[in-house]
């Protein structure tokens, strides 16, 4: 087999979208108006995430208007991290390239970063550069609340400090490989950048406004999204609920001794079963879903060059 070609300058950017028609056109326009006047040489894998708009005919035509924007389609929506990962798939599969970039398609991760990141991944020999936010953008009050305890209790759970880390990264080719190596089917791609190891430096960067509209995730989704993540990193709750339904155990006992609270205790040891039960169950279901092995996510249609 003839060895791939490599070239050490161009960028291949992974970028989902989801719902996007309004701003997707303009965005890259912007995207690629900034890396061209940077002198950054990329080609980018633009993932529809199963979107119910025009999103996939604004790719096909930003396709047509500049050859460098490659496309693939989901079936249906199987949620940003599953875009991530096809798109690095994808990025791989085009071939030729050293590094890879993960970004928003909503211009909050500025591209005029990247050829920073780049340089700073040359220079400290590093395998993945993490986008590190110093500031949240335009982050409401209650969503900055529940993202606060989001990230103090997985802090707790996994042990790993995601508070200012982003999906905004660069990586190397190692580390795109790697990624895709990983058979789970409900990863959390920050998560595993961290848990993979290799070298790794922080990139500060001010996250931009959302152009156009609103966010893509609802209130809903965060919360399942938060549970999914703390899930696949952690067996900690199991053990909390150990720990919980042991200590409700003991008071059960005290009561006893006491005789009193009868009531009480029913409905404390009613809670605490359904308690350890709920954590087991959260396990199991998870369990159940990667045992089955599906696939992450179905392509339905692409527009790239590897065809
Ligand atoms: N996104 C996606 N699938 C989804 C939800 C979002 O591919 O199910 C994309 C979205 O189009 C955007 C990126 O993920 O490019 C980040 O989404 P958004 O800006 O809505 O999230 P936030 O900035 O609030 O984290
Ligand atoms: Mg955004």
């Amino acid at each position: 087999m003839m060895s791939e070609q490599i070239d050490s300058n161009m960028v291949r950017l992974i970028i989902p979208a989801y719902n996007e028609e309004r701003t997707l056109k303009r965005n890259m326009e912007t995207l690629a108006a900034i890396l061209d006047a940077a002198g950054q040489e990329f080609t980018a894998v633009l993932v529809d995430d199963g979107s119910r708009d025009a999103t996939w005919s604004v790719i096909c035509e930003l396709r047509r208007a500049d050859a460098r924007f490659n496309g693939v389609r989901f079936s249906r929506n199987f949620g940003k991290e599953a875009a991530v990962f096809a798109g690095v798939a994808e990025a791989l599969r085009l071939g030729g390239a050293e590094w890879f970039a993960v970004l928003d398609s909503d211009l909050q991760h500025p591209p005029q970063c990247i050829p920073e990141m780049l340089a700073l991944a040359r220079e400290s020999g590093a395998d993945v550069v993490d986008g590190v936010k110093r500031s949240r953008g335009s982050e409401k009050g209650l969503y900055h609340a529940c993202a606060s305890l989001f990230y103090s209790g997985f802090k707790w759970f996994a042990g790993a400090d995601l508070g200012r880390s982003s999906d905004f990264k660069l990586l190397s080719r190692r580390a795109a490989l790697t990624l895709t190596s990983f058979k789970e089917r409900d990863m959390f791609f920050r998560g595993i950048c961290e848990w993979m190891g290799l070298r790794h430096v922080e990139y500060e960067f001010d996250v931009a406004d959302r152009t156009g509209d609103t966010s893509r995730f609802s209130t809903g989704r965060l919360i399942r999204f938060a549970c999914s993540a703390a899930l696949s990193f952690s067996v900690k709750p199991l053990y909390f609920a150990f720990v919980a339904g042991a200590l409700f155990l003991l008071g059960a006992l005290l009561f006893l001794c006491f005789g009193l609270f009868l009531y009480a205790l029913i409905a404390f040891t009613g809670g605490a079963i359904l308690f350890v039960l709920g954590v087991l169950g959260a396990y199991i279901a998870r369990m159940y879903s990667e045992v089955r092995g599906r696939p992450r996510y179905i392509l339905e249609r692409s527009v790239t060059d590897a065809e």
